[in-house]
């Protein structure tokens, strides 16, 4: 098999993975969006996806995802931005990034303040007790909701968050689930879920989830770290 071809079967197997678990939930798979996660592949990869009828790109670290995006601007895409944000960067995410899936600080939301044209977001949970992962406590997400919400040029979404590594991924997205509907009491169109990647897409489907976030299931292994 070619590599297109592998890319081919992986990305078929994924969608039928997909909906497989909307069935189970008795959900519509076509409301469900689902990101390729291509961080540290080439732009190349990016392409062949494109060529198989993928739109939707993840990337988690800004230099790479700025450059990719300025090589494939003559390609209809929209990019996701699903990693941790420094303050001082989050102003250029703008600049390519149709949706920022992980603001987690008021000094990042206050930077992405704009008079401009809105820009979709999610205020990302962190499930893990390492404070160190991106995302707020439970505690704290109805604050920075809040502050998304007086915050010109945001638009929410929803909740966004990782399930940590060594728990059972169904209740991790429950937790989740429940703080989608805690949001919802203050935003009531804030109402998307973006949960599940390669390993964990189908229990994240099963509590909700409108946006994954895939990367090796459909690219394959990523490269070492450039
Ligand atoms: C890398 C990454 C993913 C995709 O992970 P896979 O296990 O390769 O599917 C999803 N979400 C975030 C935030 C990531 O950094």
């Amino acid at each position: 098999m070619t590599d297109i071809e592998l890319l081919r079967d992986r990305l078929d197997a994924v969608r039928s993975g997909i909906a497989d678990a909307a069935r189970q939930a008795g959900r519509d798979p076509r409301a469900i969006t689902t990101i390729v996660v291509t961080k540290f592949h080439p732009a190349q990869l990016v392409r062949e996806l494109h060529r198989l009828g993928v739109r939707d790109f993840g990337e988690n670290r800004h230099q790479e995802a700025q450059t990719k995006a300025a090589e494939l601007r003559d390609l209809d895409l929209i990019w996701h931005f699903i990693g941790q944000l420094q303050s001082k960067k989050a102003r250029q995410v703008r600049s390519y990034a149709r949706v920022i899936h992980s603001l987690d600080r008021a000094s990042v939301v206050d930077a992405l303040a704009s008079n401009a044209v809105s820009i979709d977001c999610f205020v990302q949970l962190n499930l893990t007790d390492d404070d160190a992962r991106g995302g707020v406590r439970d505690a704290e997400l109805e604050r920075l909701t809040e502050r998304v919400l007086s915050t010109p040029g945001l638009s929410l979404l929803g909740v966004m968050a990782v399930a940590p590594v060594d728990d059972d991924p169904r209740a991790a997205f429950a937790r989740v689930r429940a703080a989608s509907d805690l949001v919802m009491r203050i935003a009531p169109t804030a109402r998307f879920i973006s949960a599940g990647m390669s390993g964990d897409y189908r229990e994240a489907i099963l509590e909700g989830a409108t946006h994954l976030r895939i990367g090796t299931a459909i690219t394959g292994n990523r490269p070492a770290a450039g």
